[in-house]
């Protein structure tokens, strides 16, 4: 890392793009300038694509090298950044670079813009040095902490498409042992309101005879409820098993009973400590994240009639969200009283995202890593939800999602943090990544 690096990142970090405060609007126009430039000055061609109220930017840095043959490799990364509130907790400023201790500290250091800087730091040096092998399209948003589909949209549009997509945005588990993400969850979320009558009535007159909407909405949920650890079946269509690969990744991370421990989880059940990565890997997992109805908050006796309940189901990688939702929907009403008043409304939903472990990018992806880090990566999946995944992978292009943050990086809290080696660490394996994926000329 040098003084070069350490200017242009210092001024990257320095635009508070704060996707989540409309204050800042122009601070994201800025943010989205500096990459657009970047691209430019490294021998590029970049502009801001308006997407809604929000820009886009896409460039490409053209290949020095391969000629014809150059195959096309897209980037992602976004520069947007989480609030840095509250700002009390901070020891330096937040949007100042600062090194101490081994580790950069800024909001967005790590999540994202420190680590887009490398990627594009890389494409940079490589094409200075009139070795770039491959064409990079650079593909940046400034809408991902806060959920913006933008750039899904303009996946769904480009017909162009790419030989393959690296997107340094996630991090390890454990400094040592690089991780490439291979699958990721989706997501399908209602919001249920029953009714039961006109209003809320004297339980000494009523009780026993007529509906409690609680109730039903308690036995609605109930039937979507895990048993010994698993959905219902109709829940679990579709999913794919953990590939033999990714199992053998298993040995290489926490146990599920030492990441339970450490979040303070109360398990499941019994076989939820050995299960934790088939369940949140390889399964759905339904959380009901809200509920309401009555008067908890009085000592009362009434016989309520609106009651609610907000759930959401994770997918599993290979599910699909209308068939899925389309089950809880008939599971739910089955089990409730015909009689009551129910509604689901179906209020959010994403795919999930896979690639193949054996496909040639991410094959040649993990030969690179090893030889710029020392270590070949393990495969694993992400729990989460991201929507970029399922529309790179509708789109047939295979994607190495990965990163260099780190659990005590402190992303989207007080004092993140990246360690100042992983920014070298970073550019060499872009670096290596882009001469490794030449071969998918
Ligand atoms: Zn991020």
């Amino acid at each position: 890392m040098n003084d070069t690096w350490l200017a242009e990142l210092r001024e990257f970090i320095a635009i508070p793009s704060v996707s989540a405060d409309p204050a800042h609007q122009d601070d994201l126009r800025r943010a989205a300038e500096w990459v657009r430039d970047f691209v430019k000055r490294a021998g590029g061609e970049a502009e801001l694509v308006p997407y809604g109220s929000r820009d886009l930017v896409i460039g490409d840095i053209p290949a020095s090298t391969n000629g014809a043959d150059a195959p096309t490799i897209m980037i992602y990364g976004h520069f947007d950044v989480q609030p840095p509130a509250p700002l009390d907790l901070w020891e330096s400023p937040p949007f100042e670079l600062e090194e101490r201790d081994g580790w950069f500290y800024a909001r967005g250091i790590a999540d994202d813009k420190g680590q887009l800087f490398t990627l594009l730091k890389a494409a940079e040096l490589l094409r200075a040095e009139n070795a770039l092998p491959v064409n990079i399209r650079v593909v940046s948003d400034g809408e991902e902490e806060i959920g913006g589909h933008s750039v899904v949209e303009f996946l769904e549009q480009d017909e162009r498409g790419a030989d393959a997509c690296i997107i340094f945005d996630g991090g390890m588990t454990r400094p040592e042992q690089p991780e490439f993400g291979l699958a990721t969850r989706g997501l399908v979320g209602y919001h249920v309101t029953v009714r039961t009558g006109e209003r809320d009535m004297h339980s000494g007159y009523y009780g026993g005879a007529a509906l409690n909407a609680i109730h039903v909405l308690l036995q609605g949920l109930s039937a979507l409820l895990a048993r010994d650890g698993l959905l219902p079946d109709q829940l679990r269509v579709g999913r794919t098993a953990l590939s033999e690969i990714e199992v053998a990744s298993l040995k290489k991370l926490p146990s599920g009973a030492e990441i339970l421990e450490d979040a303070g989880a109360t398990p499941l059940d019994p076989k939820a400590e050995d299960d934790f990565y088939d369940r949140t890997w390889a399964e759905p997992s339904l959380d009901v994240n809200g509920i309401f109805g009555g008067k908890p908050d009085f000592v009362n006796t009434t016989l309520i009639v609106e009651a609610h309940a907000r759930f959401t189901i994770r997918l599993a990688p290979g599910q699909d969200p209308d068939t899925v939702g389309g089950a809880a929907e008939k599971l739910f009403r089955a089990a409730v009283p015909q009689e009551a008043d129910v509604t689901l409304e179906r209020e959010n939903s994403a795919p999930p995202g896979v690639f193949a472990p054996d496909s040639p990018a991410i094959q040649l992806g993990l030969e690179a890593f090893e030889r710029a880090v020392g270590v070949r990566p393990i495969l694993v999946r992400v729990g989460g939800t991201l929507p970029i995944y399922p529309a790179l992978a509708a789109k047939g292009i295979p994607t190495i999602g990965t990163g260099f943050a780190l659990r005590e990086s402190n992303v989207h809290s007080p004092n993140e943090r990246l360690r100042v080696e992983d920014v070298d660490r970073a550019v060499a394996a872009a670096t290596e990544l882009y001469k490794g994926l030449a071969a998918l000329g």
